[in-house]
């Protein structure tokens, strides 16, 4: 593969750059844009210059999606389509290393992290390859003379907007359903964290994608994510981010009634009753209170744990949360790694601060670690919180770090109304060994992912996304395509008359 740097072999104080814009199918130079700083958060040093797109840029990928939405891509069968997703899958997978290396230099996940997100990330194009050839409508039975039948066509031009928190797989999860349905997509990352999908374009260049089905292009954005967002020639906005951002998506893209897909943040209620089996709760709560360094929308930062077992579960994990050893996102040896960036690090500690002020119980963590190894890098120690109360700051609001706010709570009515006491709703979870209690439970939790006796598990074949203002549609399982595709409904008059209805 062309171009591409061997972040393996990349000395630590090697500078990675990358100007040209990835637009209709070429390596550009920007029109309107210029080039930015990429910080490695695990040192606080700048690691990567990056070039970020003007708004006369984001025309120009704009343009291009329409002109290939027109062009040969609308001409492709299913069946090629598909060869092409499997392909993608393909050169994804001989590059994971390539892959987690670039996204833990830009984004400070750790690197063992990486490397496995990478390689799920090859099932996610596997999985949607699958599904390019069977985008089937239905044959409707009407009245005599009549024959009905829908078929599903693609949604048009998307603009895909990302977050910092997890890039390559925000590439994956929209442009994968999207080129199954015969979308084009224009792809905006995050300011903080665009590396991975420039590389990303290095490694598909060459694949014979029509010019302009793919672009990506970084920027801010307030600039340019807002023109993507109001620009007459785009269809749809897939987002992931904050709420209050896609709120603004919204009201700009109403200029041509768009189409969206949001993902938006999440507040979870992870619940522990009495009679669970609380040594495997125990895991599951520390794991999805400080994996991702606590950056992740599914985190489990609500810990609701029933009365009889709250001393026991809550004790434990702040042991486990102070014994966690924070440190470099490459050291094998790491258990969590920095805050992705410095605005990132500040929020965090200032809930911290808000906590204590709330008159939470800090039980474990509580600071930005200083030891001098670490020194410039955005770390942060895990952070436990005790005797918290659902209408406290640090559990109504969305950290994004790892702090866990532990509520205690007596009756199951209690531990249900505390749940769903949250305008968020992406993901919850519940432990309980009566079986009863774990449908009645789930059935009624407003989130649109509850794991029982068990959190975190993510696939390809399981759709994903928020009730309330945790997000709109899904992404994942077969309800992904429902975002790219539209219902045409054509009816054929088989008789070939047409009464003359006015008779005048
Ligand atoms: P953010 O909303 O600040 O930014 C997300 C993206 O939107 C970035 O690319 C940014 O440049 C762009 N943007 C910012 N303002 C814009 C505007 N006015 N118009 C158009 N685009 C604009 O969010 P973030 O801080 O990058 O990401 C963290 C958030 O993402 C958290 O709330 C987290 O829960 C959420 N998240 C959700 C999921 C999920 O699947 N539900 C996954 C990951 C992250």
């Amino acid at each position: 593969m062309k171009d591409i740097m061997n972040a393996s072999t990349m000395k630590t104080n090697d500078l990675y750059r990358q100007d040209k814009l990835f637009i209709a199918g070429e390596w550009v130079a920007p029109l309107d844009g210029r080039m930015a700083d990429s910080i490695d958060p695990s040192t606080g040093q700048v690691w990567a210059q990056v070039v970020f797109a003007g708004t006369r840029d984001m025309d120009r990928a704009v343009d291009a999606a329409n002109s290939a939405l027109r062009g040969p891509w609308s001409k492709w069968s299913p069946a090629q389509r598909a060869a092409l997703l499997r392909k993608i899958g393909e050169v994804i997978e001989a590059n994971i290393e390539h892959l987690a290396q670039i996204e833990t230099r830009d984004n400070g996940m750790l690197l063992s992290d990486a490397r496995k997100n990478v390689q799920s990330l090859a099932q996610y194009w596997y999985y949607f390859s699958g599904l390019a050839d069977k985008l089937e409508g239905r044959n409707i039975p009407v009245d005599d003379g009549y024959f009905a039948y829908t078929t599903r066509v693609p949604v048009g031009v998307v603009g895909a907007i990302l977050p910092w928190n997890a890039p390559l797989q925000m590439v994956t999860w929209k442009l994968a359903p999207a080129l199954a349905a015969g979308c084009t997509m224009v792809i905006k990352s995050a300011e903080q964290t665009p590396v991975s999908a420039y590389e990303f374009a290095k490694l598909i260049q060459d694949l014979g994608i029509p010019p302009g089905v793919v672009s990506i292009v970084s920027g801010i954005g307030a600039e340019v994510g807002r023109h993507l967002s109001a620009h007459p020639g785009v269809n749809k906005i897939s987002f992931t981010g904050e709420h209050r951002t896609a709120m603004d998506i919204m009201r700009t893209g109403a200029v041509n009634l768009k189409r969206y897909s949001f993902e938006c943040g999440g507040k979870a209620p992870h619940i522990i009753f009495d009679d669970a089996n609380v040594d495997q709760a125990i895991n599951a709560a520390t794991h999805s209170a400080f994996a991702l360094c606590g950056q992740s929308c599914a985190l489990g930062s609500r810990l609701l744990v029933q009365r009889g077992a709250y001393d026991r579960v809550v004790e434990e994990i702040a042991r486990r949360a102070s014994k966690l050893r924070v440190g470099r996102p490459q050291d094998s040896a790491t258990h969590m790694g920095p805050q992705a960036h410095q605005a990132q690090l500040s929020k965090t500690l200032e809930y911290i601060g808000i906590g204590q002020a709330e008159g939470a119980q800090l039980l474990a963590g509580g600071q930005r670690v200083s030891s001098s190894d670490l020194e410039g890098g955005y770390y942060v120690t895990p952070t436990v919180f005790g005797n918290v109360n659902n209408s406290m700051r640090i559990a109504r609001e969305e950290i994004f770090g790892p702090v866990v706010s532990a509520i205690p709570f007596d009756s199951e009515e209690e531990a249900v109304a505390i749940a769903n006491d949250t305008e968020y709703g992406l993901t919850a979870g519940l432990w309980t060994n009566d079986l009863g209690r774990a449908h009645r439970v789930s059935s009624q939790i407003q989130a649109g992912t509850v794991w029982v006796n068990t959190y975190r598990f993510l696939r390809w074949s399981i759709p994903y996304g928020g009730f309330k203002v945790s997000g709109l549609g899904r992404e994942n399982g077969m309800e992904a395509l429902d975002a790219y595709l539209q219902t045409r409904a054509t009816i054929v008059g088989t008789n070939a008359t047409y009464p003359d209805v006015f008779s005048v």
